[in-house]
């Protein structure tokens, strides 16, 4: 398993089909997990994608449509039956309380996971998670919806010849880490002349929009987008109407904003030939495409070399 990589649990607009069941994404990140709108089934889905409760750290709900949220109650019951141990915290939006409040509870269950409330209020910075700091920005979709982004600091890299050569090995490394400089023997190491900028990665989750700036934003510069496509150019007046992108706005933005890896999912399911979308979505953006498939596994790319930007990939 890939230490970061995007698990796809569902990819169906509206109703699920026989191939497609509603939505559901779980980003894993370096041990930690994002899960981002858990449709219903997404418990079960979870199950044959041979991911445990355990697995999720926070919850990511875009809007309260039934496609991107009635998988909450059985998750959120699971991970009570199995004791996950961890605090799971949970994001949507705050206008949606009630909504929240009455999946949380559905049904009677040993309520005994502990589960975080952190509704999003605003544009902005909304965490700050192990893997990175967590943004929300507020999409348009007839119903409150929001976008989240999940921005790992930029670092470095420490180069082996260059510790060598100074002289740094051991326990010093991880000195040198903290402090940004070290005594060795007469002389010093500064951290810039043993390592090399790693720029962080991003990840960006768009789901029910029409186009607008925050789209845009929220895709810019990401290394792995998954952004909703749920109807084809031809429908580009239905897309406008209910609130939702096309495949060729989708490529389009993923284009513009320098994105390394985009993933199209949340599909009608008035179009038999996912091909479509990928044929669609080809024409205007030439990184690398995936249409996403149930239980699909999407690898989070390899880092851009040190000094290259997003958009150069
Ligand atoms: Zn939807």
């Amino acid at each position: 398993m890939a230490a970061r990589e995007l698990v796809v649990l569902g990819t169906a607009s509206q109703a699920p089909t026989r191939t497609r069941n509603h939505n559901g994404y779980l980003l894993r990140w370096d041990g930690r997990g994002f899960l981002f709108d858990p449709g219903e089934g997404t418990q079960r889905q979870m199950l044959l994608a041979g991911v445990p409760s355990s697995a999720v750290h926070r919850i990511l709900v875009s809007h309260f449509h039934g496609d991107h949220c009635l998988g909450l109650p059985g998750v959120v019951q699971r991970m009570s039956l199995d004791g996950v141990a961890h605090p799971v915290t949970a994001h949507y939006p705050a206008s949606g309380q009630q909504w929240f409040d009455r999946l949380r509870h559905a049904s009677v269950f040993a309520d005994r996971a502990e589960i975080r409330e952190e509704p999003v209020h605003d544009d902005g910075v909304l965490a700050e998670d192990p893997a990175g700091t967590i943004e929300a920005r507020r999409l348009e979709h007839p119903v409150p919806s929001v976008g989240y982004r999940l921005v790992e600091p930029d670092g470095r890299r420490m180069v082996p010849d260059r510790l060598a050569a100074a002289g740094v090995a051991g326990p010093d490394v991880g000195r040198l880490q903290r402090e940004g400089v070290l005594r060795v023997g007469e002389t010093t190491v500064r951290l810039e002349d043993v390592s090399e900028p790693r720029r962080g990665q991003v990840f960006a989750f768009v789901m029910d929009t029409r186009m607008c700036l925050n789209v845009a934003a929220l895709a810019e510069g990401a290394d792995l987008l998954v952004i909703e496509s749920t109807f084809l150019a031809e429908d580009e007046a239905l897309a406008r109407r209910y609130g939702h992108l096309t495949a060729r706005q989708a490529a389009r933005v993923a284009a513009d904003a320098g994105v390394r890896r985009l993933v199209l999912s949340h599909f009608s399911q008035r179009y038999p030939d996912p091909r479509a979308f990928e044929e669609e979505a080809r024409a205007e953006f030439d990184g690398d495409l995936v249409v996403a498939e149930d239980l699909q596994r999407v690898a989070v790319p390899a880092r851009a070399p040190a000094g290259e930007s997003a958009a150069d990939g």
